[in-house]
């Protein structure tokens, strides 16, 4: 349900109907807005009707469903964009687009400092390298753990930039987020509940990717169980989906970005990288992405993909990557953005 406090209602309101709401059996979720304060409550959808009772306490206007099955994910709750802060000053979902780039894999500390010096030159933000990697066989790399994790730090001390990695395991979460900024939830764990809840507890952003096989409304779900938790700062990323096209290694949803702007305030983020899987469509679809609406990209770079441990092919080249911000700079002053 969702709460809609009156214009100037007072904070002394606003708490006591919170309280009501937990005392009812719900968790309360208050949203600022610019002229009034929503509350949305959540939980047990059974006996939500109670909920409707708080319609005659002071301060509250009205009372009203959400529909969504999703709840604090959805623009019925919170119409205006979220802008979530990943550092600070830095700031995904508002006129800014945000450029996360970096290698699929920390490899050493070379490539790292090689990497993160290039690409923040070239106007990424943010720093992106797997320490923990989630490979499709048991034999490939796994990456380089704890030890990818230090050295991700060290680029962040050496650029300033950030840094994003993905954490596989829930049991890995404390760790990942000692050294990350963002926490990344890659697409085969989207619908790992338990690592979900626990970023869900966590005072750290997390970027979300969709499953190869995920429907927006269970992308938006998956999105639900962190927000549900209380961690309002999470990213949404779009990185291809699996179809029966096998020209590209995935196929990029770009229309899950008007799509997604449509029913949820949260920022979406695209993966050129992942969605093509070949470095010499990136750039086009980099664009295309920024035509659709997007907040901002992942992309992979490499300073010699034809040794990259994981995913070479798609990764580009620093100066590719150069090339493709500068002409990124162009499609975002067209999309009303900028880098
Ligand atoms: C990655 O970002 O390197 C990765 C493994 O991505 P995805 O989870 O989208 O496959
Ligand atoms: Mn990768």
């Amino acid at each position: 349900m969702i709460i809609v406090m009156m214009q100037g209602a007072s904070k002394e309101q606003l708490a006591e109907v919170k309280k009501r709401i937990r005392e009812l059996g719900y968790k309360p979720h208050v949203i600022h807005g610019e002229t009034r304060n929503v509350i949305g409550a959540v939980g047990d959808e059974r006996g939500k009707s109670v909920l409707q009772s708080l319609e005659s306490m002071p301060g509250v206007e009205n009372v009203v469903p959400i529909l969504k099955p999703y709840k604090l994910a959805s623009r019925e709750v919170k119409p205006e964009p979220s802008v979530v802060e990943i550092a600070p000053g830095l700031q995904v979902g508002g006129d800014k687009m945000v450029v996360m780039a970096g290698p699929c894999s920390v490899e050493s500390e070379e490539q790292i400092l090689e990497t993160a010096h290039a690409v923040k030159q070239s106007g990424a933000t943010v720093l992106r390298g797997g320490a923990f990697k989630p490979r499709t066989s048991p034999y490939s790399f796994q990456g380089m753990e704890e030890e990818g994790l230090k050295l991700l730090a060290l680029a962040r001390e050496a650029t300033g930039l950030p840094i994003i990695t993905e954490v596989v395991n829930p049991r890995d979460v404390e760790l990942v987020a000692r050294y990350a900024d963002i926490m990344q939830v890659g697409a085969r764990n989207v619908q790992n509940f338990a690592l979900l809840k626990m970023l869900g507890q966590l005072d750290k952003p997390v970027l979300l990717k969709r499953g190869m096989a995920t429907t927006i409304q269970e992308f938006l779900m998956s999105a639900e169980y962190i927000l549900a938790e209380g961690n309002r700062r999470v990213m949404l990323c779009e990185r291809g989906i699996r179809t029966f096209e096998t020209a590209t290694r995935n196929t990029l949803d770009i229309s899950a970005v008007p799509v997604l702007k449509g029913q949820t305030h949260l920022p979406v983020i695209i993966d050129p990288s992942h969605a093509t899987g070949h470095a010499h469509l990136v750039p086009s679809m980099s664009y295309a992405a920024v035509a659709a609406g997007c907040d901002g990209l992942i992309v992979e770079v490499h300073p010699h993909p034809e040794k990259a441990a994981s995913d070479g092919p798609q990764s580009l080249r620093p100066a590719e990557f150069a090339a493709m911000m500068k002409k990124l700079a162009e499609f975002a002053k067209v999309a009303g953005k900028s880098l």
